[in-house]
């Protein structure tokens, strides 16, 4: 029971979060919820309100995408977002730490208000490996659904080699895919080379890009504009990997002919199970360093 009574408000998303909550409380951790559906007969508790899941608590679980600018928590459990006040966040625990994905700026005037410290788990490479897998796994079918032909033999282009760009490039090279990595840094061009990639440096990408039959783009920068679109092939799909508002200029390529597809969240939509056990892992790892320090 490595978390024996930490006290652990876990809140809102999606199936993800069912997962956390549920293996938290495997854990040893108290643990209440609020917007998630666990069923009737779960032993953890299920409240009713903001006020009675943060009452006490030491740690609190957002979704992955924390909440929007208005301050609003998702559920996909058929309830309206949940307004994250700062009367209910002072019912919590002196010292709260707050786990989410992201943190938008009203995350941290909502917890600066209360002393309360925020861990972005996005920014944890350990969560942003493990969460590659799901992504890359989705990124494929939805490849498989828009395309009439096979990623086995297809010129296919991974813009980006970080944590995504890299399991990417290696799952479509295992399909047999002709695989080409673009990136901008001459490092990780070296570490593609030495994995068996074509590489192609991001200044040079409108000299290669005509070949590509699929690009998975996965640099959170305006890097596919117009301007590389007008070299594309219109029978290529580009799935856009990258945290909105994407990388590509979608106007442009709906223009051009070319389809274009922004895919967020993938793990939570492919593969939640797994997506919520890699969360937890990280999550129970912080909270028991976290234990370890109080
Ligand atoms: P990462 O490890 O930081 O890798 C990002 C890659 O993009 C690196 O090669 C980086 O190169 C490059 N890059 C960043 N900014 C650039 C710029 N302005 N110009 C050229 N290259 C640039 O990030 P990651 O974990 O792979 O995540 C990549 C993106 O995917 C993020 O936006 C993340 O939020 C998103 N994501 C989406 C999903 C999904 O379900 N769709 C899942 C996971 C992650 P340098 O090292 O040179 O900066």
């Amino acid at each position: 029971m490595p978390l024996k009574g930490i006290r652990i408000a876990v809140l809102g998303g999606d199936a993800r979060q069912v997962i956390v909550a549920r293996e938290l409380h495997n854990q040893g951790a108290l643990v209440k919820t609020f917007g998630l559906f666990l069923g009737k007969s779960s032993p953890i508790k299920q409240c009713e309100d903001l006020e009675s899941l943060l009452r006490g608590v030491q740690a609190l679980i957002l979704p992955m995408p924390g909440m929007n600018e208005n301050g609003e928590v998702y559920t996909s459990f058929g309830r309206k977002p949940i307004k994250v006040t700062k009367e209910a966040l002072d019912s919590a625990g002196k010292g709260l730490v707050i786990y989410v994905g992201v943190a938008k700026p009203i995350l941290f005037d909502l917890a600066r208000g209360i002393n309360a410290r925020i861990v972005e788990l996005a920014e944890i490479d350990e969560l942003a490996i493990l969460n590659s897998i799901p992504t890359a796994e989705g990124a494929l079918q939805i490849a498989f659904e828009k395309t009439p032909f096979t990623v086995h033999g297809s010129a296919v282009f991974v813009l980006g080699f970080g944590r995504t760009g890299m399991t990417m490039a290696r799952v479509v090279n295992a399909l047999g895919a002709k695989t080409t990595v673009v990136a901008r840094k001459e490092a990780q061009l070296a570490r593609a080379f030495e994995m068996g990639f074509t590489t192609v440096h991001l200044v040079d990408i409108l000299n290669s890009i005509g070949r590509a039959k699929i690009i998975f783009n996965t640099i959170p920068a305006p890097v596919i504009t117009e301007g590389i679109l007008e070299k594309i092939s219109t029978d290529c799909l580009i799935v856009d990997l990258a945290s909105a508002p994407g990388g590509t200029d979608f106007k442009a390529a709906k223009k051009l002919g070319i389809e274009a597809v922004l895919a967020p969240g993938l793990p939570g939509k492919v593969a939640p199970r797994t997506a919520g056990f890699m969360v937890t892992k990280v999550v129970s790892r912080l909270l028991r360093e976290e234990m370890t320090k109080l």
